[in-house]
């Protein structure tokens, strides 16, 4: 008698592929894993489903805390799109305390298991270079070190950087940075590239002498937003070059072409509309006044201006390229979610299922077992997460359940939260968070320590 057990389903493991398997599930590992029925205190018929490692979502950026609770958002739309791991902290950005969020969530739960890699942009603000566009002092440098080595011994996964958030920042800066994450084989720093678009390349070299200098464990961030201008393709065979010379690389793909960000960053500074070769209407707002418009140039400039912390949606990227990135074999799936108020990208809700409704069933342009590998084992390993990311006896129970000729995202860019179809069952920890594509309000999610 297993305390939860899956029937009646095929498992999709990234590694062994498809086969038809019951699973018997003890306390939070997979126990068994057999052609025999199993009998549990609690049982899910998966038949006619998938039953696939639930998804790690190497790029999320998390809710803020609330009275010492973490505000649903995200999380919410993380997990009913079959995410049972995420990585906040990305892009510079994240948990401004670390501590604050791991208590959060040792005290109160949380609905899948989260790591997170410390900010950048916050170390740089706290070591008192608070302008974006200016080069931090040598003393700065130093603080913002030893703050970073202070998050990485307090559990964080790494360290985030968005360049294109912090122009000031120099190569030397990250590459200081960068030396004290080299010191951890476990942990990674995950870059928002420098530049989009018509700079991109010069942008990923700077990421790639990095890496080299450092030899620190690099994710390129959301790589299709950079580059699907023209450049991807010269973009991956840089890649690709660079870590068949043995330098740690990595990159991760949304698949959506139109990327989200806040309208006062500098991503929107003069000359971007030139760098995508669009005009105003390519953006739209989706936060605060004039939601659901496209921008004319005076709605921009009153946006910029008056609401600079509010979200557009920029329809600027080639899908095309987007979906070379990912078929790429180094390619991982990662969404890159962010959802504020309700508002934001659907690909906060969207991704996973998207690539396996639309890519994988309908298109045909990636296989679906490398696409689930995509979205578990792959990035498990670029964690160094250990037990997670397959279907394995002694494994964590992190499942997905899903039905694959029904699964498909359904959210836009008008309701960005809305959930998708096909994404039965979640299972995080051996405990079910989602059941007939619903919360179940369990909350049995851990901050993943390293
Ligand atoms: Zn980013």
């Amino acid at each position: 008698m297993y305390d939860l057990v899956i029937n009646g389903g095929e498992i999709i493991d990234p590694v062994d592929g498809i086969y038809p398997a019951n699973l018997g599930i003890e306390k939070n590992r997979i126990a068994s894993i057999g052609p025999e029925i199993m009998k549990g205190k609690r049982e899910v018929e998966a038949d006619g489903c998938y039953v696939s490692p639930g998804f790690i979502d190497l790029h999320s950026h998390e809710n803020g805390l609330k009275n010492g609770s973490i505000e649903k958002g995200i999380f919410e739309s993380s997990v009913l799109m079959g995410v049972t791991t995420s990585v906040g902290g990305n892009c510079g950005m994240g948990p401004v305390a670390l501590s604050d969020y791991r208590q959060a969530i040792e005290k109160h739960g949380a609905p899948l298991n989260y790591a997170a890699l410390s900010g950048h942009a916050l170390l740089r603000e706290a070591a008192g270079c608070t302008d974006r566009y200016g080069h931090a002092t040598k003393k700065q440098v130093e603080k913002m070190d030893s703050l970073l080595r202070e998050a990485l011994h307090e559990g964080a996964s790494g360290l985030s950087v968005g360049l294109e958030y912090t122009p000031g920042a120099s190569t030397e800066e990250v590459l200081e940075l960068s030396k004290t994450v080299a010191e951890y084989d476990d942990r990674l720093i995950a870059v928002h590239y420098r530049f989009d678009g018509e700079r991109s390349l010069e942008a990923v070299a700077e990421l790639i002498i990095v890496a080299r200098e450092t030899g620190a464990r690099m994710q390129i961030s959301h790589l299709g937003s950079g580059t699907a201008f023209g450049k991807t393709d010269e973009a991956l065979s840089m890649i690709e070059s660079a870590s068949n010379a043995g330098i740690d690389l990595g990159f991760d793909v949304y698949p959506y072409d139109a990327f989200c960000s806040l309208i006062g960053s500098p991503v929107f500074d003069e000359g971007c509309l030139q760098r995508w070769g669009v005009d105003y209407s390519a953006i739209k707002v989706v936060e605060g006044k004039y939601s659901g418009q496209l921008c004319t140039p005076e709605i921009f400039m009153e946006k910029r201006a008056h609401e600079p912390q509010s979200m557009v949606v920029a329809f600027v990227m080639d899908e095309k390229e987007i979906f070379r990135a990912m078929q790429h074999p180094m390619a991982i799936i990662a969404s890159d979610g962010r959802i504020i108020s309700g508002q934001g990208h659907p690909r906060s809700a969207g991704t996973f299922p998207r690539v396996l409704g639309k890519y994988v069933r309908e298109q045909g342009c990636l296989d679906l077992v490398d696409a689930i590998n995509k979205m578990t084992s792959m990035p498990a390993e670029r964690l160094r997460l250990g037990s997670r990311g397959r279907i394995k006896e002694g494994f964590f129970a992190d499942l997905t359940v899903f039905d694959y000729d029904q699964i498909i995202d359904r959210a836009t860019y008008e309701e960005p939260t809305l959930s998708p179809d096909g994404i039965n069952v979640v299972i995080v920890n051996g405990v079910e968070v989602v059941k007939s594509s619903k919360m179940t309000g369990n909350l049995p999610g851990v901050f993943l320590d390293r």
